[in-house]
């Protein structure tokens, strides 16, 4: 029997809020929720019996998203905007494919995040998604006839922080409160059970083809905890690429003239839709055959098999490296889950089984798999389902800059999150009332070989000598993966602290980038922070000796301040000429040279200090 809970104070029945799962996709987006009689989860369909709702904007005398807009693609391309999830948290300098997009994306400043143009308008990409978001819960609260506020978004495994922050910004604009963010391979393995029983060891791949991208993730999950042991991918390799070969193939056999097709937008389209066409029947059928302006089209599943093999290839080498980088051999692999429209064709389904030597799961249906185990997390945060944390890592380190320009790190790359870290800094000099904090991002010993991600002034430290504030840094990486910067002085409790929102995101293959740089330089960087650590030390005795000249003048004689300063100069052309072993040779002449009136300003002060002190 179920129970009905009833707000005492007004007396009236308490609707349960309905949390929604939400698939933010490249090409189709969709939303699932747990029905309330079967406890299962299902995808939401309209009276059309359609689930997918494709991730496409049209801007005319009003905004349509979805299918209706989709129509407008090749008829007015200009106001059309789809694929909107590969410029989330991007700057203009990240947009590798610019040509991909037949709409306007405006290139005004490289480290600013995009703007598209539409008309007069600007759009951020933040802004058109929160428009597809706001269609998928208009439509939920159609379907469920009731108001629609709470959500759990997915995302690729591999977006960074500034992707899942527009993702959650977008959502916040489409009135939506964004629960949580998963991701997607994750939400795949929820769907098919894997994860909602704690007693579970298992580790999954998870294969995703979609339209326009390709994802390959293996995870692991123990004590209910899902980590993410490594991603790969191509961001430019889908369904449409299928597409694209039987279109090539149509244009050879009908002995088209490809540039005078292109010319007709209205045929060119009718051919692609034809080429679709043909894949999705091919993934049942063995021929297809239909006509093409007057002429006959014919194509047999082997044919089709062997023109898009290459392309599954590529997808087969990718799983490779994400087996080698989780460091699982394929028998470790206890299951393979199979998500994206594009793994209905049975070639894919046969290569990955082939791969892995193991069947491969296709029993959910890939379209709608993710936003299935989006319902399931959401139900999860409401209470539904004790047991399950979902836990993700942090794919590139997190630190701050040290003295020298230093990559100090705090969080390494591949902590799981949430995470915390802290560290003790000091200042250098007397008096310092302020500390510049710079965080970065990548795997380099010199931040500027990394990426900056913020920076704030610590102010207010009281007035003490060098070297005796206590500043502690913490860094706190919540379970989405923002970053907040936490700075306090212990000896007087100034604190200060700001959430870290990355200016700009990076690609994957940015990451894989900067991975790759940091190994094939990390002899040279041992180099390099040997230098500058030499070159700090350095500059910091000469700092000190040179104060110490002027304090203590009467002690030292004119020939020792000579001296003195010969060996400052001669540290001086050492650093200039970035020479570690001829700095840290000066700096040894000069303590020689500095030694003796040392001790004599010493000895005089320890004298001064037992004078009238009684023993
Ligand atoms: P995304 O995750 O990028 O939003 P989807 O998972 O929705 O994309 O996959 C869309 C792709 O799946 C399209 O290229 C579409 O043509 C392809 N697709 C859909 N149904 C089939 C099918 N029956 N056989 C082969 N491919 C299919
Ligand atoms: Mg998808």
């Amino acid at each position: 029997m179920a129970k009905i809970p009833i707000n005492i104070s007004t007396g009236t029945i308490q609707q349960e809020e309905i949390i929604v799962g939400i698939d933010l996709g490249t090409t189709n987006s969709l939303i699932a929720v747990i029905h309330p009689d079967t406890k299962k989860a299902v995808a939401l369909k309209e009276v059309d019996q359609q689930t997918i709702v494709p991730s496409i904007i049209h801007f005319g005398e009003s905004i349509s998203v979805g299918t209706d807009a989709k129509d407008y693609l090749l008829t007015d391309a200009h106001n059309t905007i789809y694929s909107i999830k590969r410029l989330m948290g991007k700057t203009y300098g990240d947009i590798e494919n610019a040509d991909y997009f037949s709409y306007k994306i405006i290139d005004n400043e490289q480290k600013e995040l995009v703007k598209i143009q539409v008309g007069e308008k600007f759009y951020s990409p933040i802004e058109l998604s929160s428009f597809i978001l706001a269609e998928l819960k208009q439509r939920a609260e159609h379907i469920l006839k009731t108001n629609v506020s709470k959500c759990v978004i997915t995302i690729p495994a591999y977006f960074n922080d500034a992707q899942r922050q527009a993702t959650r910004d977008a959502g916040k604009l489409a009135g939506l409160e964004v629960l949580r963010i998963i991701n997607e391979p994750t939400a795949a393995s929820l769907a098919y059970g894997i994860g909602t029983d704690s007693s579970v060891e298992k580790n999954i791949a998870v294969y995703d083809l979609g339209g326009g991208t390709f994802d390959i993730s293996i995870l692991t999950i123990s004590n209910g905890v899902f980590e993410v042991l490594s991603t790969n991918g191509d961001t430019y390799l889908g369904g449409d690429d299928f597409d694209k070969a039987l279109f090539n193939k149509f244009v050879a056999d009908l002995g088209l003239n490809e540039e005078e097709l292109l010319a007709n937008k209205e045929l060119t389209q009718q051919l692609r839709l034809l080429s679709e066409e043909a894949k999705k029947v091919l993934s049942k059928a063995d021929h297809f055959s239909s006509e093409f302006a007057g002429e006959k089209i014919v194509i047999s599943k082997s044919e089709f098999e062997a023109l898009i093999l290459p392309i599954v290839n590529k997808t087969i080498d990718r799983c490779k490296s994400a087996l080698q980088d989780s460091e699982l051999t394929k028998k470790e692999i206890d299951v393979v889950v199979m998500v994206g429209g594009s793994t209905r064709t049975p070639l894919v389904q046969k290569m990955v089984a082939d791969f892995f030597e193991q069947e491969v799961n296709t029993s959910v249906n890939p379209d709608e798999v993710v936003a299935l185990g989006a319902a399931i997390q959401a139900d999860i945060l409401a209470g539904n389902t004790k047991d399950v944390l979902l836990l993700d890592v942090t794919p590139l380190s997190l630190g701050i800059e040290t003295m020298g320009g230093l990559m100090d790190v705090l969080i390494p790359r591949n902590s799981k999150i949430p995470t915390q870290a802290g560290r003790e800094y000091t200042t250098q000099k007397d008096g310092q009332s302020g500390m510049d904090i710079a965080v970065y991002q990548g795997e380099r010993d010199l931040v500027s070989d990394n990426r900056k991600l913020a920076s704030f002034k610590f102010s207010n430290i009281p007035g003490m000598p060098a070297g005796l504030p206590k500043v502690e840094i913490k860094f706190t990486l919540n379970a989405d993966g923002i970053l907040q910067v936490n700075a306090k002085e212990l000896r007087s409790g100034v604190e200060q602290s700001i959430e870290v929102k990355p200016q700009y995101g990076l690609t994957d293959e940015e990451v894989e980038q900067m991975l790759m740089a940091s190994l094939t330089n990390a002899k040279e960087d041992i180099g390099t922070r040997a230098l500058v650590e030499a070159s700090t030390e350095a500059e910091q005795l000469i700092m000190q000796t040179t104060d110490f000249l002027v304090k203590h003048k009467t002690f030292i004689t004119d020939a020792e301040v000579a001296q003195t300063k010969e060996a400052i100069e001669a540290i001086k052309v050492a650093v200039n000429e970035k020479n570690k072993d001829l700095i840290q040779l000066k700096v040894e002449a000069l303590n020689e040279i500095s030694r003796p009136y040392a001790e004599r300003v010493m000895d005089q002060a320890v004298a001064n200090a037992m004078k009238g002190q009684q023993i």
